[in-house]
């Protein structure tokens, strides 16, 4: 692959990248992306239209068809560890564009960049791993199996996690040998450009990797619903999810979703509380809240509720709010003005139903917060299970507070929701964590944890939260088909 990539000249300067080739939109429409803790405009991207989308799918196709379908799972696995490499050399770069675009905290934003290049390499190695089996069949004959790539594939990802959320698709997708057309969120496309053109510089075929950037309205509709797409990987909201499911009926296409969540953090009294209390406000607060993992039920035994609130709020009053690119900052602003109203809204409705607003509920003002998107973190105690704010996803910094009375209620409080993503239980009981454990309808949990997120472990929900499980040698389940041979040995 000899296609030169031109690094962006000005931030406010990028590209899609259709066919190894850095392009505008054929109608050349761009529209503006901020910085959203500060206001300021950061860049301009192209506006995919349909001609883009055709264009994309083309290159994909000829991809799949062409000099990609002709490479080894080692080769491919050997392009995909010089695409870790690459994101590892630059890391910070890319760091230093998420934590922009998204206003998240920059030393979490490295972390974030290292856990991209992991991914990749995960995936490197999985390339050249995956096999069919042979099955004892009645015919006389020999019966196998094998793992074929389902073909062009759709990822559409959101502005919350915008590079890891790329990570999760792409690379097990390219492990398979699928060719991909990435679609960003429109408030975060910089950091998807930025891998579309990685993926270039790691050898990877032209058409192999395009990223095209456009309102999901319109640009993933159209991928979405595109006659010449086999697959569809999508992460956001699940009301975007049942609208792709629609869209993607037309060709029956492959489709996997990861949705919203509405986790439970779950405390019994026999808990190492302190540590508890410690830990969990990250749980909820990091990335301003805008996680699909945000454990932002908690369900306390009421013999101890008095006293994890006391621990818990005196551990987000410790949570530093402020300018992500300070190293000190631990919470930086939302992704946008928008959504800050959004969870501003829900913060009035919390108090209209009579919840009690323990500590935050507020905009902070002064510098940096007046020119952000900025919110401080926010405590419920008081609530009931029936108020919007304990069963909708907020998307935003905010927790409930719930007590309960035995192990039997806390699973059916946790357990009374559409969602079913994640959750954790804190007991020093094993017995009774691993009960509890089973009986959440949730496909990832932890026990006196909140770490949601394995590169090698399956990672999805029950119920509304998806369908599929991303990560992990599961997530090759969702690129591939499942081809059965048989040979007539008579
Ligand atoms: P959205 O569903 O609005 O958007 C996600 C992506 O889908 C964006 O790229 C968006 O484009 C695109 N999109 C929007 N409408 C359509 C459509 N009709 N057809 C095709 N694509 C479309 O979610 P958010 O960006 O608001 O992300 C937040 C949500 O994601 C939360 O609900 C959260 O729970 C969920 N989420 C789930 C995760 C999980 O693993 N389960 C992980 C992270 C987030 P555009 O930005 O241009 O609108």
């Amino acid at each position: 692959m000899t296609t030169e990539v031109r690094p962006p000249t000005r931030v406010n300067d990028v590209k899609m990248i259709i066919g190894g080739e850095q392009v505008d939109a054929a109608d050349g429409q761009t529209f503006e992306v901020v910085n959203p803790a500060t206001g300021a405009l950061i860049a301009r991207a192209p506006l995919a239209g349909p001609a883009d989308v055709d264009r994309a799918v083309r290159a994909a196709r000829d991809a799949f068809d062409g000099p990609w379908s002709t490479w080894s799972a080692s080769k491919r696995g050997r392009a995909l560890a010089k695409y870790s490499a690459l994101v590892k050399q630059h890391l910070e770069e890319l760091a230093q564009l998420e934590s922009a675009n998204v206003g998240k905290p920059i030393v979490g934003a490295r972390g974030e960049a290292l856990a991209v290049s992991l991914v990749f390499e995960y995936y490197a190695g999985a390339a050249n791993k995956l096999f069919g089996e042979t099955i004892p069949v009645s015919r006389p004959g020999l019966d196998f199996t094998l793992r074929e790539p389902v073909g062009v594939c759709g990822l559409i990802v959101p502005w919350n996690f915008p590079m890891n959320m790329a990570s999760w698709k792409l690379a097990p997708a390219l492990a398979a040998g699928n060719t991909t057309i990435l679609k960003p969120a429109s408030y975060t496309p910089l950091t998807a450009i930025r891998l579309g053109e990685l993926a270039i510089e790691a050898g990877l075929p032209p058409g192999v990797v395009n990223v095209i950037t456009g309102p999901g309205g319109t640009t993933g509709a159209a991928l979405a619903g595109h006659a010449g797409v086999d697959k569809i990987a999508f992460t956001g909201e699940t009301t975007t999810g049942q609208e792709i499911l629609r869209l993607a009926a037309g060709n029956i296409k492959k489709v996997s979703l990861e949705l919203g969540g509405k986790s439970p953090n779950i405390v019994f009294a026999d808990a190492d509380l302190e540590r508890f209390a410690a830990e969990s406000p990250y749980a909820v607060f990091d990335n301003a809240g805008q996680d699909c993992c945000a454990r932002s039920r908690i369900f306390v035994e009421a013999s101890v509720h008095d006293r994890v609130v006391e621990l818990f709020t005196e551990a987000t009053r410790r949570v530093v709010v402020g300018d992500p690119s300070d190293e000190k900052t631990e919470m930086g602003s939302l992704v946008s003005q928008r959504q800050r109203e959004r969870v501003l809204d829900y913060i009035g409705i919390g108090r209209d139903e009579g919840a009690e607003v323990a500590y935050g509920g507020e905009i902070p003002t002064g510098d940096p917060y007046d020119a952000g998107a900025y919110l401080m973190p926010t405590i419920f105690d008081g609530c009931r299970a029936d108020m919007r704010i304990v069963r909708e996803e907020i998307f935003g910094p905010v927790v409930v507070i719930i007590p309960f009375g035995d192990e039997a209620e806390a699973v059916r409080l946790a357990n009374d929701t559409p969602y079913g993503l994640s959750g954790s239980i804190w007991s020093r009981d094993i017995g009774r964590a691993l009960r509890v454990a089973k009986g959440v309808r949730a496909g990832v949990l932890s026990i006196n944890s909140n770490a949601s997120v394995h590169t090698e472990a399956p990672f999805g929900g029950y119920k509304m939260s998806g369908i599929g499980r991303e990560l992990g040698m599961h997530a090759m389940e969702l690129y591939t088909e499942v081809k059965n041979v048989f040979v007539d040995l008579t």
